[in-house]
């Protein structure tokens, strides 16, 4: 059952004031508003998290998905032998951290008029905090067909991997943190809509959040937040979006780069978003090119794309940025540890 209306409403305007407030101060006169940026004190959890992930560890991981590509015919792409080595290889290394680990599979569309099966998704969380309150943290482990994805998103996939290694499953946490990888994204978030689809009335009520994490490593890229931004619920996020976004800016604030606001625009938050469900994204930018304010600002290449290798046979671990991974990691476990351990009534 869901809260009362009155409860939530106050809720939501909360997380909206909070995220107002702190916004604050002068924007620049670039193409996007910087994101509402909401300081956050960590707490035990929070700096131990953020002091034990690297990107070293998260470039293993990165290694290990390029062996993946190179073993199956270049790609990691739902469905095929490439994406099912991901998915055990995501499977080996939650389980060797203490992890119970569930691969529920999902009915894949005909295509062309030819059934294709099944493909799994790789689903996973904590021991601790309480279920009822459950913050979703989800990357998609499928490339394209065309490369071995490991910026797109071997680099969301190795954040998860590190943030859960080190997080374990018995941390000391309010609430539940739950690490999702969803198979078939690059064919339209097929993973993550049978994973929400799937789901009780009663288990998406749990959902307190979900934070998508797609491309977080490209060689020219950005510091962007999404949820709270534009003009309708698909690109904004339902109400308390903004609040996620905002802890997210804020951590990456605190790593020493001031984070841009940005639409969603239809990955695997879309699901969550539909269900109500608020969200957040982290995501560096892909095909469009990086401005010269930017530039002075993040460093990197004006007028250069984010990422030259974006759905490419380039996108190899020669592709991975590990400045930009390292900002990302450390603030993506910044925000995970916060929401985890943060007092029920900033959650749904
Ligand atoms: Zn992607």
């Amino acid at each position: 059952m869901r809260s009362p209306k009155s409860v939530l409403t106050r809720r939501r305007l909360a997380l909206a004031l909070i995220a107002g407030v702190v916004a604050g101060g002068c924007s620049s006169p670039g193409a996007q508003p910087p994101a509402p940026n909401v300081q956050v004190v960590d707490g035990p959890v929070a700096r131990q998290l953020k002091a034990s992930v690297s990107d070293a560890g998260a470039v293993t991981h990165l290694q290990a998905l390029q062996k993946i590509a190179d073993d199956n015919g270049g790609n990691r792409a739902s469905p095929g032998p490439g994406y099912d080595a991901s998915v055990d290889y995501v499977t080996g290394v939650l389980r060797a951290a203490g992890y119970d680990v569930a691969t529920p599979a999902f009915e894949l569309p005909r295509k062309r008029g030819r059934e294709q099966g099944t493909a799994r998704n790789v689903i996973t969380q904590t021991r601790t905090g309480d279920p009822a309150h459950v913050v979703v943290i989800g990357a998609h482990l499928d490339s394209v067909e065309d490369g071995p994805g490991i910026v797109d998103n071997g680099s969301g996939v190795a954040t998860l991997l590190e943030i859960a290694r080190h997080l374990g499953p018995s941390a000391p946490l309010r609430n539940t943190v739950r690490f999702a990888f969803f198979g078939s994204e690059e064919s339209g978030s097929e993973g993550s809509t049978s994973y929400v689809n799937g789901l009780s009335t009663a288990d998406r009520e749990k959902i307190a959040l979900y934070l998508n994490v797609d491309m977080v490593a490209s060689p020219n890229g950005g510091y962007f937040a999404q949820g709270g931004v534009g003009d309708e619920q698909s690109q904004t996020g339902p109400p308390g979006s903004a609040a996620v976004a905002g802890v997210l800016a804020g951590q990456l604030a605190a790593t020493g780069v001031k984070a841009e606001a940005i639409k969603f625009v239809g990955d695997d938050e879309t699901p969550f978003v539909d269900a109500g469900i608020p969200s957040g994204g982290a995501e560096n930018g892909d095909r469009k090119d990086k401005s010269g304010e930017q530039a002075q600002a993040w460093g990197g290449q004006a007028d250069e794309r984010y990422d030259p290798c974006y759905h490419k046979a380039c996108d190899r671990l020669e592709n991975v940025n590990r400045v930009v991974l390292g900002h990302y990691l450390t603030a993506i476990a910044g925000t995970v540890a916060y929401f985890a351990t943060s007092d029920q009534s900033i959650l749904r």
